[in-house]
Formats: structure tokens, sequence, C-alpha cells
């Protein structure tokens, strides 16, 4: 038995057999071969050269000419790699000689050339490791194709372990047999763990060296609880999670119960709880979970999921489905937040030095007007079906915002030209996830109808700690007296303002900082579906005047332990069940 300790960050248990991904980036392990199975490797080499090509064929011809030929060129190089017969040679070579996988054989090779270019003091040739290590992920794809199927075709329960896992890849999951998620890497705001906890399934992350202790087929736990995995329990262990796990389904039935309540503090004043989403077949969940709404849809999940960018018509059936579900409740669409950590088809393989602080975001869609433009149409269209407010993401200065808003307006003559319908006053609001726009919340105020704080980026830039790098997630915390303070300079500029606020990081939904962010004057909160029930009921179990204390006593703290412990301490007094 082996207990590993992790982020937990989607709630619940699982108990299944261990199903192993190796990630794109992971270093493929040595594994030998029988010597009659030589010449089937081998042939597995060929074919993975013949399917790579013919991809990336595909993809440079569907390039779009007016992004000025760069994308086709770094295709044109990565072909010339593929066709260059000796690379290929020394991967069979290897195959035949040291007896090891086609998948081991073509990583070895490619990392060494890959190794070499990199030293080579000439810069041109020094940045050709970067496409050594592109075409390594694509044959890699292609030879490891068959284990990515199992993920797409399960017939049993499993828990995934992997070393790390996209968000992409995340949202891909056979919900009715994934039953659990352990990573070596990751944080509780990386946009994995994020799309796990609206997938409801329980998830650790960040567990560093989790991947060498499992085999395939291992019995493990996963406890989103308490951020524990353990690796083949023995009975007693296996039995105590069963009845653990019992319990904790009975405490979400008891929960969902009173989803229909209304979330009313004790003296009276009522709080909007809505939903987070990144799939419109989500919206229903949000509601039945008792969400008042959609704070926040994640619109770059319809580019996650496809091969080939969505059409106007797509974004517009996507978002249609989803404003008709919620039949006149409130949904805040976010433009599309690509860039980062999620990527559109055409960029993929445009690799950034620091791309948290790059061509993120609203910076993307300004550069890339034509896609921009195609959403905008699309969200001005479904204005007219439901109670739509559009949202632009990373906002970090008031030009931007002006920049933004001027294409909203150009899109919208497009419209009245061709008459069509929209709804002209449909509000425009943005998030405040940089300490930027933060500090300047009162003049980005003046030109916008709403703010959402995105504390999951907001506590990123601010601390300069990746949201998903587990190396340094001890440093990562909303609740650090940097972030607070931040919050509550947005929370008064809003009010003087007279703006409406809402919270959609991760924030909102740690049942420990719900207080807090009632006693700072916040009303609004925007969160994942499955942890609706359990806020809302904090939120019925306190009192404002208390939670005012509260706020003011943590405003007045300079430590993040010493507000952490306070804040749980709190809240455990509400409700203990709870922690
Ligand atoms: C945030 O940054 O808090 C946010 C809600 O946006 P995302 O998690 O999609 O970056
Ligand atoms: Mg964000």
């Amino acid at each position: 038995m082996e207990i590993k300790k992790g982020i937990a960050v989607s709630p619940g248990i699982s108990i299944a057999k261990s199903l192993i991904i190796d990630s794109e980036d992971y270093r493929i392990p040595r594994r030998s071969i029988h010597p009659s199975q030589r010449v089937a490797e081998v042939q597995r080499i060929r074919n993975a050269f013949k399917d790579a090509i013919g991809e990336l064929t595909r993809l440079e011809a569907a390039q779009d000419p007016s992004e000025g030929g760069k994308i086709k060129d770094i295709f044109a190089v990565h072909l010339r790699f593929l066709h260059d017969r000796s690379m290929r040679k020394k991967m069979t070579d290897l195959v035949h000689s040291e007896l090891v996988t086609a998948a081991y054989a073509a990583s070895s090779v490619l990392r060494e050339i890959a190794q070499h270019l990199s030293k080579s003091q000439d810069a041109y040739i020094s940045e050709r490791a970067a496409d050594i290590r592109d075409i390594e992920r694509r044959l890699l794809k292609q030879l490891l194709g068959k284990r990515r199927e199992a993920v797409e075709h399960l017939t049993e329960e499993v828990v995934i372990v992997a070393r790390e896992l996209s968000p992409t890849e995340t949202a891909g999951f056979d919900r009715q047999f994934v039953k659990g998620i352990a990573s070596d890497a990751g944080g509780r705001t990386s946009h994995a763990a994020i799309v796990a906890r609206s997938l409801a399934i329980p998830a650790v992350v960040a567990l560093e060296d989790l991947t060498a202790y499992v085999n395939g087929g291992d019995t493990i736990i996963v406890d989103g609880n308490r951020g524990i995995v353990i690796v083949n329990p023995d009975g007693e262990t296996l039995r105590q999670y069963e009845q653990y796990s019992k319990e904790f389904v009975e405490l979400e039935h008891r929960l969902d119960a009173m989803r229909q309540e209304p979330a009313i503090t004790r003296d009276g004043t009522k709080i909007t709880l809505l939903g987070n989403i990144e799939f419109p077949d989500e919206a229903d969940v949000v509601l039945q979970k008792g969400g008042e709404g959609i704070g926040l849809y994640r619109t770059e999940f319809l580019y996650l999921n496809t091969e080939t960018e969505p059409t106007e018509q797509d974004h517009y059936n996507a978002y249609a489905q989803t404003v008709r579900g919620l039949a006149g409740k409130p949904i805040v669409i976010r433009t599309v937040d690509l860039g980062a950590d999620k990527h559109t088809q055409s960029k993929r393989f445009v690799r950034e030095p620091n791309p948290f602080l790059g061509l993120r975001s609203i910076r993307f869609c300004l550069q890339n007007l034509t896609m921009f433009k195609t959403q905008l149409r699309a969200i001005l269209r479904v204005s007219v079906l439901g109670n739509v407010r559009i949202m632009f993401p990373l906002i970090t200065n008031l030009h931007e915002l002006m920049q933004a808003k001027m294409i909203l307006r150009d899109v919208m003559e497009d419209l009245d030209e061709e008459s069509v319908p929209y709804n002209r006053d449909l509000p425009v609001g943005i998030m405040i996830e940089t300490p930027s726009a933060a500090l300047t919340a009162y003049s980005l105020a003046m030109d916008c109808d709403f703010f959402s704080i995105g504390t999951n980026d907001l506590t990123q830039y601010t601390l300069a700690v990746d949201r998903g790098n587990e190396l340094v997630s001890m440093l990562y915390s909303s609740a650090d007296p940097a972030v607070l303070r931040l919050i509550r300079t947005v929370t008064q500029d809003a009010h003087k303002a007279q703006i409406p606020l809402s919270i959609c990081g991760e924030m909102a939904s740690e049942p420990e900082c719900v207080m807090l962010l009632l006693g700072m004057g916040v009303r609004t909160l925007s969160l994942s579906s499955p942890m609706i029930p359990e806020i809302k009921q904090i939120v019925r179990s306190v009192r404002l005047q208390d939670c005012n204390k509260v706020a003011r006593k943590v405003l007045s703290m300079n430590s993040e332990r010493q507000i952490s412990a306070y804040l749980r301490n709190a809240a455990t007094k509400i409700l203990p069940e709870a922690f």
C-alpha cells in the first residue's frame, strides 16, 4: 500500500482500477520487446511517419494565407524533417539492435537530436530543437494512439493516472467510466482541475511522482476531499473508504434536497449563486443544483474539443442551446480565453517562452480579428434569445477595453447592415484578473457595465505563481493579503461606480472564503455546479454582521497562514460537517 498526498481539486471518493495515460510530454519508458516483434515495431514506425506526414500536409493546406504564411512555414519545416530518411533509419536501427519499442526508439532518437541542436550557438539552429520536440509529440501521438483510444472506448470504471492532463483531455473523459483522476502535476485552479470539478469527477493533483508508483490495473483510491491517493490499499483501508464514500454520497443527497431554497443569509441578505460552465449541456446541471443562471461560460472549450476551428454557426448553435435552456435566467458569455494552456487549432504549434504572460486571451483576440468577430457575431445573434451578457477576459488596461468595445460596435454595424436582430443594450462586462486591472478598476468601471473578479488569474499574477505548477503550489493562495487587498479595492470601486460585481474564480467555491467575501461586500458568486449546494448552505447559515466582522479582522492581518487558519476556524464553527 502506498499513500500519496497532493492537492484536492474535485470532491468525492472513487475506488477503481488505474488506467495510466502517457502524457504527450512524458518521457517514454524503455520497454523491451521480443525479437519476433521487431518487424512489427519497425512497421509501426513507418506507419507513424506516413500518418504524421499526411496530417501535416492537410494542416499546411488548410492554413489561411492571411496569417502571413508563418504557420505554413512551420509545417513545411516539420514536413522536411519527417521526409528525412536518416532520422527514420536511426529509429529502426535502434529497434533492431536494442530490442526496444517503436515509441521508445522514436522518442530517444528525437530527444538526442533536439539536445544536440539546442546546444548550437547559432540561434536559428538552436530554435529548431522546438520543432524536433513537436515532431516527437506528433509521432508519439500516432504510436500511442491505441492507448489513447482505450480512454475513449472504456468499458469498465477506471481512475485515470497521468503525469499531467490538459483541459482538452479531461473534457473528453467519459463520465460514465472515468471515476477518478490523479496526476503528478497541476494546481487547484489549473484548467484541467476546473474541468474535473465541473464534470464532478473526484480528483487529486500535484502528487509529484505518483506515476512512478502505479502500474496499469492497480487498485486506486482517490480521496478528492482530503487530497490523498492510495495505491493498492490493504483490506482494512479499503473497507473504511467504502464506508466513507457511502457517507459522502448521503451528505451530498442531503445538500441536494435543499437546492431550491433561496440563498439568503440568516439576517435576510439575498446572495446570488450562479454557475460556471464549459459546455452547453452543463447549464441544466447548474439549474438542477440550485444555481440562478450562468455567471461564466468559458467558450474556448468549443475550440478545444475539435480538430477544426468552430464556425459562426457552431458558436451560435452552442450558445442558443444554452440560452434557451435557461429560459430567461441570466448568462454571461465570456469571449474566448485562448493561449497559455488552451490553444486554437492553427496556433497549437506556436511556442511562447512565457505563455501565461504572452499572447493570451483578449490580447490574442485583438490580434486575430477574423476569429474574434466570428464569435462576437454569434453572441450578438443569440442576445435576442434571452438574458445574455458579454464579458471580455484578461483586460489589463483601458485601451484594451476600448479596442474590444470598438470591435463589438463594428460587428453591430455589420449586423445592422444585414438587418440581423440583436440586443443593442447587451451589457458588456470585463474580468478583473490582473493587478493592473484591479488597481485601475474605477476608471475601467466608467466604461463597462459589470465586473467579474477572476481570482484564479488574479492570484497567479499578483503572487507571480504559475497556477498549474505543482512545484510552487504551496505559494498559491487567494487568501494572501496582497490578493485580498486587491479584491477589496475592486469591490469598493465597483460600488462607487455603481456597477454590479461578482466573483467567478475558484475562490467563490471555497467554503472557508464565503464569509470573508460577503463581508467584503460581494453579493454574487459564480462557481462550478457541484459546489453550489454546499456554498448555499453556508450562505444560509451565516449572518452578514458576522461576515463583516470576519472581513474586518482578516483585512487587518498580514500573513496568509494566519488568515487561512482564522477563516477555517470561523467557517468550521458555522458548518462543522463541511470540513
Ligand atoms: C479566473 O482566472 O479566475 C477565471 C475564472 O478564469 P479562468 O479560470 O478560465 O482563467
Ligand atoms: Mg482567468
